[in-house]
This record gives structure tokens, sequence and C-alpha cells, in this order.
């Protein structure tokens, strides 16, 4: 092992201990949480020493770059899973089917669209759906708006036939994230969906305090993007 490799595995051991601790302190089952390991700006050199410690979840913000590195990744590891955690324009919707295992944000009629009738081309199993949800209403960052939360689920289930699974969130840079994780667990409860992605490098323990089922750690892990 090299030392990259070794510090790699060693970032992943303390992440897997801390979501461990987490769960554990809020009476939830460590296994009910999915580390999704966020390897956005990293090269495949640096994501290999990560899947050979283990880790099997990956995520990725954007279709081109992910494009880039994972079909080989993938074809070495079949049992990797990727997860696509940036928005997702509808010119990009086919390469994301053939790519991704599961979107995490789905935010508009025109993409759940364009998804619906990727769905109903595609050979395999299609993609797992979560919505994004812009807790905080930032006008820069994507996902539906907590008041048209409900509708917009409602209507990928009615309209698009979509199996919306769960809900997704970025809470604001610069606001205490708990009240947002509150805020999406509650969208998420009285909708009957049963995953809740929230919870990044900084905040992934008071994530999963509130519920999530998946937490995106990217820097806690490979380090630094340069
Ligand atoms: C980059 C990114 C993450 C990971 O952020 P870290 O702070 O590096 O853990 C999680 N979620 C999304 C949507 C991201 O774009």
């Amino acid at each position: 092992m090299s030392a990259t490799t070794s510090a790699f595995a060693a970032n992943l051991a303390f992440v897997r201990a801390e979501i461990a601790k987490a769960a554990r302190a809020a009476g939830r089952d460590p296994a009910a949480v999915t580390l999704v390991a966020v390897s956005k700006t990293f090269e495949a050199e640096d994501i290999l020493p990560v899947i050979e410690a283990g880790q099997r979840v990956f995520g990725e913000n954007r279709v081109q770059e992910a494009k880039g590195k994972w079909p080989a990744l993938k074809a070495a590891f079949p049992d990797v899973e990727l997860h696509l955690i940036g928005p997702l324009q509808t010119n990009k919707v086919k390469d994301a089917l053939g790519l991704f295992d599961v979107i995490h944000s789905l935010d508009r009629p025109s993409l759940a669209a364009e998804l619906a009738r990727g769905f109903a081309k595609l050979e395999g199993r299609p993609p797992r759906l979560f919505i994004q949800v812009n807790t905080g209403a930032e006008p820069q960052k994507a996902g539906v708006l907590p008041q048209e939360a409900d509708a917009f689920i409602a209507q990928c289930r009615s309209e698009f036939g979509l199996s919306v699974e769960g809900l997704m969130c970025i809470p604001p840079a610069d606001e205490a994230p708990a009240p947002h994780f509150a805020l999406l667990a509650k969208i998420a409860a009285r909708n009957g969906l049963a995953e809740r992605s929230m919870g990044m490098s900084a905040d992934f323990a008071s994530a999963i305090a509130f519920g999530a089922t998946f937490v995106r750690v990217g820097s806690a892990i490979f380090g630094h993007r340069g």
C-alpha cells in the first residue's frame, strides 16, 4: 500500500466509525445509513484505493466528468453503485441513465418528463430517484422549494409514473444545517418517502440524528479538492 492509499483507507475507516457512532447515539442501526463517497474532481487513481478499501457506493456531481472515469472502474468492479448528486440537464439524461444507479437531483417537471421517456426505452433497471429540495430557498441552488415539494412529489408519481424513493438537500453554507435536515425529514415523512440524502463532511453526524439514510461525504475521505 502506498502512503496515499493508506491515508484514504484510514480516512474511510474514520468516517465509517463516525457514522456508526452518530447512528448509535441517535438510537439508529448504523447499517441504515449508507455512505456515498463523493469522488468529484478526483481521478481514477485516487478512487481505486478507496474501492480497494471496500467502499462500493460513490457520488459524482457532473455527468460529463463521471462519463470520463467511471465506465472503466465499473467494468472492473461491477458491484460499485454510482450516485448522481449534482444537477441534471435534460440533454444529459440519456448519458446519466447509462451511468448512474441513483439520481438525487430530480427537481423539475421537464426533467421528470425526460426521465420518464428515458425509462420507457431502458433495458436494464431504472435508477432510483430522489427529489432535491432547496430547503434554504437559495436562488443559486437547484431543488424544488419546500412549499412546492408535496405537489411536485405527487406530480412525479401521478403524471410521470415515477417511483420517487426519497429527498435530498444541501443546506445553505452559512447557516446551521440542523433545521434544514429537520425540514427535509418532515417533508419526507408526510409524503411516505423512506430515503433522506443529507449530510456532508462537516455535518453528517447531525444529519444522521435527523434521520439521514444516505450521507454524501467527499473531503473527509479524499482530502480537499484542488
Ligand atoms: C461535493 C458535494 C458533497 C461532498 O461535500 P464534502 O463537503 O466534500 O463532503 C456532497 N453533496 C453534494 C451535492 C456535493 O456536490
